[in-house]
This record gives C-alpha cells, sequence and structure tokens, in this order.
C-alpha cells in the first residue's frame, strides 16, 4: 500500500511543480498586482462618492438657510416700510436687517466654498476614472496573458490529473482522505520515511508508542508533531 501511495505521491510532485511555477511567473505577478490597483481605484472612487454626496448634502442645507434668511431680510424690509415716524422702531429694523445680511454674506462665501470644493472634487473624480479605464485594459491584457500561460499547461496538467484519479481506485481511502487534506494545507511530502527514529518531514524524534507501531518495511504511522505519514523505508 505504501509503494502504491508514493508512486501516487510521485506523480502528484509533477501536479505540484506546474502549480509552482503557475503561482510564481511573472504573469501571475503582474496580474494579481493589476487587480489589487483596480480595486484600490474602486475603493477610492467610492470615498470620493461619499465625499460629494456629503458636500451636497451640506451644499443643500447651506441654501436652504440662505433662502430662509433672504425671505427674513424681505419680511423685514416690508415691515419697515410701514413703521411711521417711530425712528427707535425703524431702528430696530435697521440693525436687524444688517445682522441677517452680514449672516448672508458669510453664508454665500461658505457656498462658494462649497461649489469650489465640489469642481475639485470633479477633478479627482475624472482623473480617477481615466486612471481606472487605464488600468482596466491593462487589467485585461495581464489576465489573457495569465490564462495564455495557464492554458499552455492544460494538457500536461489533464494527463497528470487522469493518471493521478485512475491512481486512486488502488488507494485505501482514509489514507488518501489525510493524503489530501495535508496537501491542501501545503504539508508535501506527505509521505516521509522513518529516519533513524525521527520523522523525515519535520525532524522531530517519534514517541515509543510511534517507533512500536514502525517495525517492518510499510509500517506506517502519523507523525504527532508534523502529521505526515511516517513509513518504515
Ligand atoms: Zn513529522
Amino acid at each position: 500500500m505504501i509503494k502504491l501511495f508514493l508512486d501516487y505521491q510521485d506523480t502528484d510532485k509533477q501536479l505540484l511543480a506546474i502549480e509552482k511555477e503557475l503561482k510564481g511567473s511573472q504573469e501571475r505577478k503582474d496580474y494579481a498586482l493589476l487587480k489589487k490597483s483596480v480595486s484600490d481605484a474602486n475603493e477610492q472612487v467610492q470615498k470620493l462618492d461619499r465625499e460629494c454626496e456629503e458636500l451636497i448634502h451640506s451644499y443643500n442645507k447651506t441654501k436652504g438657510a440662505v433662502d430662509k434668511i433672504i425671505a427674513d431680510v424681505n419680511e423685514l424690509t416690508e415691515e419697515s416700510q410701514n413703521v411711521g415716524d417711530s425712528v427707535e422702531e425703524y431702528d430696530f429694523y435697521i440693525k436687524n436687517i444688517d445682522k441677517l445680511l452680514s449672516q448672508l454674506e458669510s453664508m454665500e462665501q461658505e457656498l462658494s466654498r462649497l461649489v469650489k470644493a465640489m469642481e475639485e472634487k470633479r477633478k479627482e473624480f475624472d482623473k480617477l476614472m481615466d486612471y481606472g479605464r487605464k488600468i482596466t485594459v491593462k487589467l485585461r491584457d495581464a489576465q489573457a496573458k495569465y490564462r495564455e500561460l495557464e492554458s499552455s499547461k492544460k494538457d500536461e496538467v489533464k494527463a497528470i490529473t487522469d493518471k493521478l484519479a485512475s491512481m486512486e481506485k488502488q488507494l485505501d481511502e482514509t489514507l488518501l482522505k489525510t493524503y489530501k487534506q495535508l496537501r491542501s494545507m501545503k504539508t508535501f511530502p506527505v509521505f516521509v520515511p522513518r529516519i533513524g527514529d525521527s520523522c523525515r518531514g519535520c525532524g522531530m524524534e517519534l514517541p515509543q508508542t510511534s517507533l512500536h507501531v514502525l517495525q517492518s518495511a510499510g509500517d506506517h504511522v502519523e507523525c504527532p508533531n508534523c502529521h505526515r505519514i511516517v513509513y518504515v523505508d
């Protein structure tokens, strides 16, 4: 049984080598980097969008306040015209109108500041969209190149996976499950020989209970430290 597993592991090693080659390729790195850039740009667009929304909200609020003051000034102006000869009463109106007008001035300044800020955001937005379009084109290009590399390995990968699938039929199910689990956790090789009293995988000395199981060729036990399958050569 161990012999079959070792053959299986050897074949699987070829598949791992291809996976590693693909993962470490420049094509994959370029693709990953551009993917990150596009996602960063999207995040920035969303942030700008939120900032613009806040500016619009402030603008509308200030605009509402300005309209209210203008209405108040108009009302006071109208009322002041109905004041008779009372200087005091007239002064009251003038003072209040002046106060409102100075409030109006600062609010209008605030409005123009908000308009300017919105224009700036708009420029930033256009620039970002332009950049986004450019890197999206680059991303598509990098993706195509990576897919090309991937498909250049397709036949090789298929031949190996087909071979693995046919080998699996003869393997012990439980051990195969353990194998696949460890492989998916990037523990490889999964089957390692006993070297002296130690596990070849992690170098740890095996406990007596494990050593007791490992008597003759083909005997195997799980390493309590790295969980690889230690066998007797
Ligand atoms: Zn170990």
